[in-house]
């Protein structure tokens, strides 16, 4: 399948769980994959992988919500592919706790990784998508974003952040042919959910009307449809991946 031959993909958070789906999925249609993460040697573990599929890989050891950092591996990546065209937000970290008693440093930690950390790329990659008068920047939101979750103030706010700046970009990018979209998983097995324990699972599971949790490729295809060229006429949509959880109008 050839839908990103010669498309050059920067995805964070990419050795493990959805960001590696996403690999995979845009490799097996041609793209040359970036695979960044602050765990280098899974990411690199992780690229080995993709790179079976014919695909040229990159694993590089970045912290999302360090500026300088970002720069650092945006610079190297431009260096070994020549150009980015797509640009996946996918890094993010829980800290959960009662509002009540979440911590101040909980809750910087939360905001740094899953917020700036987006900012952080979109500020460093945006530019040389202006200047290529091309690109698809996708972010990785929640269904949490858009409905609340006792538990997440953190988190929830991160990933409201994270739709209200995409659909904020996606307007400011829109006439350089640049797209900007989110897209909004509901609960799917990863080493993320891993950590909720069974009762609560359980719970969610009867909230869900597909009656299961998803797969993290469940997420790649959505990412992957937004990264074709069928989704060159959508931007400042949130796509929900959820198994029916939470219905929009
Ligand atoms: P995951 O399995 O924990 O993978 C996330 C990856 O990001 C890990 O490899 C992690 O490394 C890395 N990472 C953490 N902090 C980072 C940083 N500062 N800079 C760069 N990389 C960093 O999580 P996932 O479930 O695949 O989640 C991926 C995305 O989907 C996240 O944005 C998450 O919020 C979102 N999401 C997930 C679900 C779900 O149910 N799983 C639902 C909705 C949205 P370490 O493990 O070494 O920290």
């Amino acid at each position: 399948m050839t839908k990103l031959k010669d498309k050059v993909a920067f995805i964070t958070g990419a050795a493990q769980g959805i960001g590696k789906a996403i690999a995979f999925a845009l490799a097996k249609e041609g793209a040359s994959i970036i695979i960044s993460d602050i765990n280098l040697e899974l990411a690199t573990q992780t690229a080995k992988e993709v790179e079976s599929l014919g695909v040229k890989t990159l694993a590089l050891k970045t912290n999302v919500s360090d500026l300088n950092d970002v720069e650092k591996s945006v610079e190297e990546a431009v260096k070994v592919m020549g150009r980015i065209d797509l640009l996946v937000n996918n890094a993010g970290i829980t800290k959960d706790g009662l509002f009540i008693r979440m911590k101040k440093e909980d809750w910087d930690l939360v905001l740094s990784i899953n917020l700036t950390g987006v900012f952080n790329l979109c500020k460093t990659i945006s530019p040389l998508m202006m200047k290529q008068r091309s690109g698809k920047i996708i972010n990785i939101a929640s269904i949490v974003g858009e409905m609340g979750n006792a538990g997440q103030a953190n988190y929830a706010a991160s990933k409201a952040g994270v739709i209200g700046l995409s659909k904020t970009l996606a307007r400011e990018l829109a006439s350089r042919e640049i797209t900007v979209n989110a897209v909004a998983p509901g609960f799917i097995q990863t080493a993320m959910t891993d950590k909720i324990p069974e009762e609560i699972k359980q719970k969610m599971l009867t909230q869900i009307p597909l009656g299961k949790l998803g797969r993290p490729e469940d997420v790649a295809a959505a990412v992957l449809f937004l990264a074709s060229p069928a989704a060159d006429y959508v931007t400042g949509q949130v796509i929900n991946v959820n198994g029916g959880m939470l219905m929009n109008t």
